[in-house]
């Protein structure tokens, strides 16, 4: 296979995976997916991100953050101890960090601080964040407008909004679209959309077990099923899946500071 594909959003370390994660990830690079980026989501889920990460060092990648859905009661503790993590080893990202209202709309005031407080983490570490946006746009916007400057860059994950929103993210500059199976749903009507942002500003995702892209919907997703992402993502922008894989992958390799994969 002369090109690699970056699955730049999975939860491979959730149960849906505990009884063939090893022939997933196997599965996945042979597909060409030749690095994974593990998004965290609370304090639970670190153990097992990290050992995946050591078990697969040059495949998988961790970030580290608090995902919008788990901001309670005493997150300002949770942050306090995943802030330490970052002196303690490399990750590629402060993430998965935003607000979701889909769930739960009575967070959101602590939603908004705790989103605040991990923006700041990334301007001083000079990580890339990684917004994870559900029916929450205005909110976000709201917040970035306060806090982007020149030192924050990022990515909005499983980006599903729509063009006016498309326009307001690429006039941050530094920040790219996260795009996921959503892109196969002909419904969504996310493909319009996606025509109109440069490929410079597109990575792929699987957000895996969600999300899955057709054929496969209905069923559990996983990393190698990006590539049916990234075969939409092509038919969209009217090219091939190799200028596809490279340009998003090249796109994702320079945002999250990753070194070029090894051919295992
Ligand atoms: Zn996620």
């Amino acid at each position: 296979m002369s090109f690699t594909l970056i699955d730049t959003h999975t939860h491979l370390y959730l149960d849906a995976f505990n009884d063939d994660r090893e022939a997933m990830i196997r599965r996945a690079l042979e597909a060409g997916v030749k690095q994974l980026l593990l998004p965290n989501i609370d304090l639970e889920s670190v153990a097992g991100m990290h050992a995946l990460c050591d078990a697969y060092p040059t495949v998988c990648f961790p970030m580290m953050g608090l995902h919008p859905c788990d901001v309670k009661d005493g997150f300002e503790e949770v942050l306090r101890v995943m802030r330490e993590k970052f002196s303690q080893r490399n990750y590629v990202a402060v993430g998965e960090i935003g607000i979701d209202l889909y769930w739960d709309k009575t967070t959101l005031p602590i939603q908004i601080q705790a989103f605040e407080t991990q923006i700041q983490w990334a301007k001083e570490l000079e990580l890339p964040i990684v917004i994870h946006a559900r029916d929450s746009f205005n909110e976000i916007f709201e917040v970035m407008d306060r806090l982007h400057d020149e030192r924050l860059r990022g990515v909005f994950h499983c980006f599903t909004g729509n063009a006016e929103q498309a326009q307001k993210i690429l006039g941050y500059g530094n920040f790219l679209m996260g795009i996921g199976g959503v892109l196969t749903y002909e419904k969504s009507g996310l493909a319009e959309v996606v025509k109109a942002i440069p490929l410079e500003k597109l990575i792929v995702e699987t957000d895996s077990p969600f999300l899955t892209p057709k054929p496969y919907r209905g069923k559990r997703n996983e990393s190698a099923y990006v590539k049916f992402v990234a075969e939409k993502l092509a038919e969209v922008k009217q090219t091939d899946l190799a200028s596809i894989a490279t340009q998003t992958s090249q796109n994702a390799r320079k945002m999250f500071n990753l070194p070029e994969p090894s051919s295992n």
